[in-house]
């Protein structure tokens, strides 16, 4: 592939547009606040243009969820998000004809995915899954060499838990499900519990114990199911000291030593940083042809 990659992170409050080569490089990026989409998809287009067009493809790694069916007649919208203004938006075909160029898509998630599988904590590996735990929670998968999908993008956030001991009272927070890990483990859950992020809580706080129970029970779920070589857990909450530990600790604990491997190699930290984004745009944009597709 020659030319440029147009690279789109669109996130919920902002895009992060920026230009990157085949060698993974990023050439130069911006910074568009999310408002509405006539707005913020245009503005991305006038800075892409600006960097001298000549694009040979658009990688897009965008909140969702998205309708990725290539037989649907709304491939690369974004469908029935909870943001407003945003549902049933097209995303991918704006910046495809203005760009004239082919068009990759995926999830956030599933950027992160592949682009930890590429070049990050996944590396060298047949399978790979990542999750992350922020604002909300979310998973994307790579078995030997490709994400996963069935007729959409997976929704690992959204699966049921069974409750801590110490945590019967809580309803969640996720609007479809209430409790399920989303509900119960993302930061916004965390802050209507205790009334502060993770981090901020004392080491001894209960919090930390929980939602590493939490997330540990989800990590061994995952392990039944896909045996990965990696889980690779990231997002806002992970940053929380400790916490990774905690995971491991718990999930080798509760699985009663089931699972084949070593938790240290095995529940990880990402290692793609502050890029993730835009390097998992690059990812998607460079998976295989058939998500790369002319619009
Ligand atoms: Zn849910």
């Amino acid at each position: 592939m020659d030319g440029n990659i147009a690279l789109i992170e669109a996130g919920g409050t902002k895009f992060i547009v920026g230009v990157g080569d085949v060698s993974r490089r990023i050439l130069a990026r911006t910074r568009i606040d999310t408002t509405r989409p006539e707005e913020t998809i245009p503005a991305a287009i006038d800075w892409l243009r600006q960097q001298g067009g000549n694009f040979c493809a658009v990688g897009i790694a965008s909140f969702g969820p998205l309708d990725l069916d290539p037989a649907s007649p709304t491939w690369g919208h974004i469908n029935r998000t909870a943001k407003p203004n945003w549902s049933d938006t097209d995303i991918a075909g704006p910046f495809g004809r203005a760009l004239s160029c082919p068009v990759a898509i995926d999830t956030d998630v599933n950027g992160a995915a592949l682009g930890e599988w590429m070049w990050g904590a996944g590396a060298e590996t047949n399978s790979s899954l990542y999750i992350t735990v922020g604002t909300g929670i979310g998973g994307g998968a790579v078995v030997g060499g490709h994400l996963i999908h069935g007729v959409s993008h997976p929704e690992m956030g959204h699966i049921r838990m069974p409750r801590h001991p110490a945590d019967r009272d809580f309803a969640g927070l996720c609007p479809f499900h209430g409790d399920c890990l989303e509900g119960l483990a993302a930061g916004p859950s965390i802050k209507a519990r205790w009334g502060a992020s993770l981090s901020d809580l004392p080491s001894d706080h209960i919090g930390h114990e929980m939602i590493a129970w939490y997330l540990a029970r989800a990590v061994t779920t995952f392990q039944a199911i896909l045996e990965p070589a990696r889980i690779i857990l990231g997002g806002g909450v992970m940053a929380t000291p400790g916490l990774i530990e905690r995971v491991r600790t718990e999930a080798v604990a509760g699985s009663n030593g089931y699972f084949a491997g070593d938790a240290q190699k095995i529940i990880v930290a990402p290692m793609l940083g502050d890029d993730t984004g835009l390097l998992g745009a690059l990812a998607i944009s460079r998976r295989d042809s058939l998500a790369l597709r002319p619009i």
